[in-house]
């Protein structure tokens, strides 16, 4: 099965409203000129609806960085997966590890927001992976396995809707220390396994990207393996031309030569 690549950009805690306009310009040219990839950027919530104006009318799409399990009530501070819909956001990533270590967020909790997420109609991109402790250890495809299965034992294959999985292991996020390609291939080949002991068909349509330091240099070697569909990309994606040339790399991976 051919599943689309799919490029998405975590701004993480920078940017500006001059900077969210420069990085959408360049992403929406990204996106249209490569219609084989799909082209999301996730700002800030503060930046969504600028940044969803802007791309309109062009193939970029817009996430944000997290969502509340809860559709609405008393939860000062939050967001609902609803709300983001409402501005025009598409996909919402869910359980990023700087979340879950800082934010002291669990499987069940990040199970409840991944549901919440599609409940609204939105795409999940579902952030999971190993600490170095965890890989040192040789629990790596455990620990992968449980975060994963921990999300799918809630929602069951229907409740995956458009669900994306992000395998980031946590010892290669903003370290420039990326995962070795055959390293990361047999983890995605370990996700799609679990996702196919829920369902065949969620299995092989299910996009299952790589994250942890993805830049020019190594995205067209990690693109190459049969089951890295594409790329979270942190802070590469600051910088439009690294995240368009990954893009590319992306988009190569599609039409092979
Ligand atoms: C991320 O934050 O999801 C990420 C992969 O960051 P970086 O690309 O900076 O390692």
């Amino acid at each position: 099965m051919m599943r689309r690549p799919l490029v998405a950009g975590n701004w993480k805690l920078n940017g500006s409203r001059a900077q969210t306009t420069d990085l959408v310009a360049a992403s929406m040219r990204l996106a249209d000129q490569h219609d084989e990839i799909e082209c999301v950027v996730c700002p800030p919530n503060v930046y969504l609806q600028q940044a969803v104006d802007q791309a309109t009318g062009s193939r970029l799409e817009v996430g944000a960085q997290d969502a509340s399990d809860h559709e609405a009530g008393a939860f000062t501070g939050e967001v609902s997966a609803g709300m983001l819909g409402d501005v025009g956001c598409s996909y919402v990533i869910v359980g990023h590890s700087e979340r879950r270590e800082r934010h002291a967020e669990d499987d069940v909790l990040v199970a409840a927001k991944f549901a919440a997420t599609v409940r609204a109609g939105l795409a999940p991109i579902l952030c999971i992976g190993e600490s170095l402790a965890d890989r040192d250890d040789g629990r790596a495809a455990d620990v992968v396995a449980g975060q994963l299965r921990a999300v799918v034992d809630m929602v069951g294959a229907t409740g995956f809707g458009a669900g994306v999985v992000a395998y980031e292991p946590v010892w290669a996020i903003g370290t420039g220390r990326s995962a070795d390609a055959d390293a990361a291939q047999e983890i995605h080949a370990l996700i799609r396994r679990v996702l196919a002991e829920t369902d065949h068909a969620l299995a092989e349509r299910t996009r299952i990207v790589y994250g942890g330091s993805v830049k020019v240099g190594n995205a067209a070697e990690l693109f190459s393996r049969p089951d890295i569909d594409g790329a979270l990309v942190g802070g590469a994606s600051l910088d439009a031309e690294q995240f368009t040339a990954i893009g590319r790399a992306a988009g190569a991976r599609a039409h092979p030569e």
